[in-house]
């Protein structure tokens, strides 16, 4: 079989080149684009011979297009427009612009792609955006699948829901399709599933993550005072970590983690944060079998942005948070700092992304460049799944 020629849109790191590699389907990525020079410095860093576009994809003609001659297209539009805390601009929003220029192009072009493979956030598979190109494909005669899909299908201990939309160039749906649904995991896995049971995604949503609506709880009613446990936590939230903790087919997290000496003191959250923020921490440990989705906000807001991991392992976290209130500063500095908290390093998410250990940041892209290009990115497993599927 001839290598596929692959255009690769919105590359950021190289999350989708690296899904592609990692799917074993024989191909080459014939450009990959993006207009962030910190990521482009990173994707040049790790894939030395791929043709890199830094430019914006509004300014790439139709010809130039078509000069490429791919048969498929991998795309992690920007996400921003479609998030809750985004404001929603959906089509309005000028980071839209971009994706309704491909899918004014795609029509368009001398030959169409085989294949398109899209990801992006919850909540895309609700916008007009996501019509636009569900219209778009049908007029091409494409046949397409939806998913939402997070990590935990593939026993990886890190939530991180997403939408990904997969489309191939024939009338016949594809063999898993159900009509107007999203599938919430992996289809025809019948063998895998002796193997390794696997979780329905929507059980397994960054429902953990603190928004600012999370002082509700999912009927909408407010939360009483007395709901919540030690920590700002609900009864229901905590059973909800303990059961994933318990669920033997999940990773533990230690399998992701940097050996200790690697100078991992840096990651330490700083006194000042632990006062601050000690009630609103997701708190992991080695032994857990989860974390929370990490956005590209970690390291740097503590806020809903991704799990904090307890190196102490032998510390209860009731023991601290016990009449933690009624404590004087001092009392809490010393406290929480028994539990030896620290940020995943940038590495551990690349781990739990997925990344091959080959995977690497040039010396002068800083950590918190790291976690923010990190965040933007998206798990290879999952995709390299989709990738597979699709081409099956
Ligand atoms: N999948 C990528 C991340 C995608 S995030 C990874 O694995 O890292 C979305 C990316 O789109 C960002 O890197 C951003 O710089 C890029 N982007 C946003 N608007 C763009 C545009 N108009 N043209 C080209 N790239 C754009």
């Amino acid at each position: 079989m001839e290598p596929l020629r692959v255009l690769e849109l919105y590359s950021g790191i190289g999350g989708m080149h690296y899904a592609l590699q990692a799917s074993g389907i024989p191909a080459e990525i014939v450009a990959a684009v993006d207009v962030n020079t910190v990521a482009n410095e990173v994707y040049k860093h790790n894939f030395h011979t791929t043709p890199m576009w830094s430019k914006t994809i509004e300014g790439i003609s139709l010809k130039e297009f078509n000069k490429l001659s791919f048969d498929m297209i991998l795309m992690s539009p920007p996400c921003q427009p479609f998030t809750r805390i985004g404001r929603q601009g959906d089509v309005s929003d000028p980071r839209t612009q971009s994706f309704l220029y491909i899918l004014d192009i795609l029509p368009r072009l001398a030959k169409l792609p085989k294949y398109l493979l899209l990801e992006n956030v919850k909540g895309f598979e609700t916008s007009s955006a996501r019509d636009e190109l569900i219209q778009t494909l049908e007029k091409c005669g494409f046949t397409y699948q939806e998913f939402l899909l997070s990590p935990t299908c593939l026993t990886i201990p890190n939530s991180r829901l997403r939408y990904f939309l997969m489309a191939r160039l024939q009338i016949e749906p594809f063999p898993f399709h159900v009509p107007g649904k999203i599938l919430t995991d992996f289809p025809n896995q019948d063998q895998m599933d002796s193997e390794m049971p696997r979780h329905s995604a929507g059980l397994m949503e960054d429902s953990f993550t603190r928004e600012p609506d999370a002082g509700s709880d999912s009927n909408g009613g407010h939360l009483q005072k007395r709901d919540f446990l030690f920590k700002l936590e609900t009864e229901q939230e905590l059973e909800r970590k303990q059961q994933q903790d318990n669920d033997l087919s999940l990773q533990m997290l230690r399998n992701f983690l940097q050996e200790d000496g690697e100078g991992l003191s840096n990651y330490l959250l700083p006194a000042k944060y632990l006062l601050r923020y000690a009630l609103l921490l997701d708190i992991v440990t080695p032994s857990c079998r989860r974390s929370t989705c990490f956005t590209k906000g970690y390291g740097h807001y503590i806020e809903g942005t991704g799990s904090v991991l307890q190196t102490a392992e032998d510390i209860q976290l009731e023991s601290v948070f016990k009449s933690f209130e009624s404590l004087s500063e001092e009392e809490k500095i010393m406290k929480l700092s028994l539990l030896k908290l620290r940020y995943f390093t940038p590495r551990e998410i690349a781990n739990l992304h997925g990344f091959p250990l080959e995977f690497g940041f040039p010396d002068k892209v800083t950590t918190k460049q790291q976690y923010r290009l990190l965040g933007n990115s998206l798990n290879i497993h999952v995709v390299a799944k989709l990738i597979s599927l699709l081409v099956a």
